[in-house]
């Protein structure tokens, strides 16, 4: 007789009493900012492509053409023979790009964190992570063998107490950051962090996934943006969000980064992303350096939203940070029934729950894009003035 799995639907029961179950819903084709799901069409305030360009026709002909060439699949592991002509150039692109020595590419950002953490730490070494450090980052910090330490958001004084209080106990020590925190949205002091992970002969490793074609000068990232340079040991970055495609990267130094095919179990024990992907990616790198208004309008997009919610008693921390905009509410509950009446309204705008985020954290994730335009976040900031009475009224600070 087969094993009781009865306790997996006790525990799914548990998950759709607390509002955080899950589904998966199917969409129809459609370009950024719209989204066709369950019979409607909706703009959609719930992707990361973040310049829209996931579609763009000059993308889908570089991955068109790659698939003329060399097919689909890459068939192999890249250092056996899943490595292109096409993996070679978007490397070389990304690390002129980022303005550092190599680059090389994942099949995912989520491999290329767990890489990136692997090629710096291991047994008898110290992990320092953000306590709101992406999935990913956890995972890596975890599989890599090292002690794992949790720094509070954000703060590099407490960072630098504990890094002080690790030097003696640890090997070497790895601070392990984001640039754009992916659920609030918010923007890391990586300077300071820099400066203090330097002071206490700690590496640093900046996750750039939601900054990488969004923050700082022609889309190059926070670490680029404040000159870091090598100062970063290595930065991670994804294809998957900005530049439209899939995989991921990671940026620095030479030495830094062919660690990583020696080391990185998610680079050498999985198949290369297909070239087609390398290929639509470094298709949008060229776009977004040929196209910088695309840059500029996401921006004001992004001023034109940080505006209305002020308006609204709704204070954003600052309008310098990112695309994504959280609007916490509190339960889960809450944050589902807002997203319901805001796609009653033609506006779909995710529910982001535990354990994603801590309890009583629930919150509405706003992410703009290049694509969306005045009329459509207008029409969004009216839905939630209009829907979000009751729930926003009982905010206050209803950001962060
Ligand atoms: C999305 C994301 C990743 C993973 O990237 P994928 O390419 O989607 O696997 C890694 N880190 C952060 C912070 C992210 O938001």
């Amino acid at each position: 007789m087969a094993v009781d799995l009865g306790w997996m639907d006790a525990e799914r029961e548990g998950w759709e009493a607390s509002g955080t179950a899950r589904r998966l819903r199917p969409r129809l084709p459609s370009a950024t900012p719209w989204v066709q799901i369950g019979g409607r069409r909706l703009v959609s305030f719930a992707s990361n492509d973040y310049l829209g360009l996931a579609a763009d026709p000059r993308v889908c002909e570089a991955a068109c053409e790659a698939v003329r060439r060399y097919g689909w699949g890459a068939g192999a592991a890249p250092l056996v023979t899943g490595w292109t002509e096409e993996h070679e150039a978007l490397a070389s692109a990304l690390a002129d790009f980022e303005g550092v020595e190599a680059v090389t590419v994942f099949p995912s950002g989520f491999a290329t964190n767990l890489g990136a953490v692997a090629a710096l730490a291991s047994r008898g070494d110290v992990v320092l992570l953000d306590r709101l450090a992406h999935g990913s980052l956890v995972a890596g910090a975890r599989m890599s063998g090292a002690r794992v330490r949790v720094f509070p958001h954000n703060d590099p004084e407490r960072l630098d107490a504990i890094l002080a209080r690790e030097s003696g106990l640890a090997r070497r020590m790895l601070v392990v950051t984001e640039s754009v925190f992916s659920m609030d949205g918010d923007v890391a002091p990586l300077a300071e962090i820099a400066q203090v992970a330097e002071r206490n002969g700690a590496m640093l490793l900046v996750d750039e996934a939601h900054a990488t074609g969004v923050i700082g000068e022609g889309g190059r990232g926070l670490a680029h943006e404040f000159g870091l340079g090598n100062r970063v040991t290595l930065r991670t970055g994804t294809l998957s969000k900005a530049l439209g495609s899939i995989g991921g990267f990671v940026a620095g130094e030479r030495r830094v980064v062919e660690r990583a095919w020696h080391v990185a179990g998610s680079f050498r024990y999985s198949t290369s992303l297909p070239p087609a992907a390398a290929a639509a990616a470094r298709a949008a790198l060229g776009v977004l350096r040929a196209e910088p208004e695309r840059l500029d309008r996401l921006r004001a997009g992004c001023r034109q939203l940080a505006d209305g919610l002020r308006g609204m008693g709704l204070a954003p921390r600052s309008p310098s940070d990112g695309a994504i905009v959280p609007i916490v509410v509190g339960g889960a509950e809450a944050a589902l029934s807002l997203h319901d009446e805001l796609r009653e309204r033609g506006f779909l705008v995710p529910a982001i729950r535990p354990p994603t985020v801590p309890r009583g954290t629930s919150r509405l994730r706003v992410s703009l894009t290049a694509a969306h335009d005045d009329r459509q976040i207008s029409g969004l900031l009216e839905a939630l003035s209009e829907c979000g009475r009751e729930i926003l009224g009982s905010l206050g600070d209803g950001l962060g």
